[in-house]
């Protein structure tokens, strides 16, 4: 299960946070990590700080978007040093831990991190089901980057080794698991949306205001799984062939 988790770092502009990272990661048994288009890359003092982690950084893959680095993953979660920065599913550190667990088990999951300076922007934050913000001091709450991770990984550990203590118990939970869309089939969704809302007319490309963003957030919240989305393209395909003049993909 912990090979499932993937600890995902937004364009980290010093590289001994990503050493750290790294360490962070190890200690409590992550290995996956994917840095997004960070300004220094990986080298000498990345490696003093991974100390014994220098395994997890030299397996580390660079992409240079985030949706490449999530594609693969059916529950994405973002960390956000600001609380409810946008109405947002919300969910405590502990919760992303237990949720990390229980659907990591039949699939990827991506833990999201942003800049030092800046955080992750609202359209990368958007990208994700869960926002996770660690309850720190209301007058001080951002943490360093390495040290989010380590709080973070920290909680997957305990929901982990939770599980692993349950699962030696009688009485087994045998119930079946939902399937959720990784972030690719999401995106295409939301591409056709957006393409059936312009072609529609019921979106003008030149004022589309917030429409889109509200959309996800409905849609975010439902979070329909890979059945209930596919029926969501099919409702929108079998609309697009009554469109007189179909918008250009
Ligand atoms: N000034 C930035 C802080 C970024 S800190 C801002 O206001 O967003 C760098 C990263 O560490 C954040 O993007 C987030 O991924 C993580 N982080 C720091 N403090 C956190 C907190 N209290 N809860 C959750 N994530 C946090």
């Amino acid at each position: 299960m912990l090979d499932n988790v993937r600890i995902v770092l937004v364009n980290t502009s010093d590289q001994r946070n990503i050493g750290s990272a790294a360490r962070a990661m190890k200690t409590m048994g992550l290995s996956d990590l994917v840095l997004v288009s960070p300004e220094e890359m990986p080298e000498g003092k990345a490696q003093a700080l991974a100390a014994g982690a220098t395994d997890v950084l030299a397996k580390a893959r660079i992409v240079a978007t985030l949706e490449e680095a999530i594609a693969d993953c059916q529950l994405v979660m973002a960390t956000s040093a600001r609380n409810r920065t946008l109405d947002w599913p919300q969910q405590t550190p502990r919760e992303a831990g237990e949720r990390t667990v229980r659907e990591g088990g039949q699939g990827r999951v991506a833990l999201i991190f942003g800049r030092e300076a800046s955080g992750l922007t609202n359209e990368e934050l958007q990208l994700s089901q869960f926002h996770i913000h660690i309850p720190a001091n209301p007058d001080y709450s951002s943490l360093n980057l390495a040290m989010a991770v380590q709080t973070i990984s920290y909680e997957v550990r305990m929901a982990w080794l939770a599980q692993q203590a349950a699962q030696h118990a009688p009485q087994q939970d045998t119930e079946e698991l939902t399937e959720y869309p990784n972030g690719d089939d999401l995106e295409g969704f939301y591409g056709h949306l957006d393409r059936c809302l312009l072609g529609s007319g019921f979106i003008i490309r030149k004022h589309p205001g917030q429409i889109m963003s509200k959309l996800r957030r409905l849609f975010t919240r439902a979070r329909p799984d890979k059945n209930e989305l596919n029926i969501l393209r099919g409702v929108l395909a079998s609309f697009e062939r009554h469109f007189d003049k179909p918008e250009p993909k």
